[in-house]
């Protein structure tokens, strides 16, 4: 099984959560920048995850579960490989799936434009954003340090131009660790772009430049 060859391999933080391996099959999982913590509140069900996915540390709901403002405070344990599959794909959903394509070549990746481009309804104006103000948005609106720490794999264009000129080369590198530490990780990898993007495009349209959306 991909995951256990994963941990086994010490790709051990996924985002920013980190992973423990305790006795044999029981993993114990926390906010990679409360592993030394003892007064974390515990829970013990996979499916917690969902709940300490949601809020933020000031209780605000989090539309973007990659964003980088997963709360503190909590150790959730799970009893077997299956718990710990399940946990981390409430808290990144499909995460675990796209690095394991990506590691099988097998993940399909779609541009900017194409993605706009299938949008329909109040979204198909989206389309109209200008190559420039798609630059300036995915610089600021992906940006690791308060946007997304996805590794984004798209391009901006058929013409595989680069999502944004804006991001750091280490944002379109799997191997590099978003968060800045530089430890081992499972990549967070983007292969299309996501629907607040869009969202956000669509907004630039209507109301003309506005890209300050940070930390979704
Ligand atoms: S498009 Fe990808 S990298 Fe950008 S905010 Fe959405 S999920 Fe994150």
């Amino acid at each position: 099984m991909a995951l256990a060859k994963w941990v086994a391999a010490d790709l051990r933080r996924i985002g920013q959560i980190s992973i423990a391996v305790k006795k044999e099959g029981v993993f114990s999982l926390a906010h990679r920048e409360d592993a030394a913590r003892n007064d974390l509140t515990a829970y013990a069900h996979a499916e917690d995850a969902a709940e300490i996915a949601r809020f933020d540390d000031a209780g605000k709901y989090r539309p973007l579960k990659t964003a980088p403002n997963l709360r503190h405070g909590w150790r959730l344990i799970v009893r077997d490989l299956a718990g710990l599959r399940l946990a981390l794909d409430l808290f990144y959903p499909g995460r675990l799936a796209a690095f394991l394509a990506w590691e099988n070549a097998m993940l399909k990746t779609t541009s900017l434009r194409q993605t706009l481009s299938r949008q329909t309804g109040m979204y198909r104006t989206a389309t109209r954003i200008r190559d420039e103000e798609a630059d300036a948005l995915v610089g600021n609106f992906c940006r690791s340090d308060g946007g997304c720490l996805r590794t984004i794999l798209w391009k901006r264009d058929e013409n595989g131009t680069i999502a944004s000129t804006q991001l750091p080369t280490e944002k379109f590198d799997p191997q590099h660790d978003q968060t800045g530490v530089g430890a081992p990780v499972v990549p967070l990898l983007c292969q299309e772009a996501c629907n607040l993007l869009v969202a956000q495009a669509r907004k630039i349209v209507h109301e003309g430049g506005d890209i300050s959306p940070k930390c979704p």
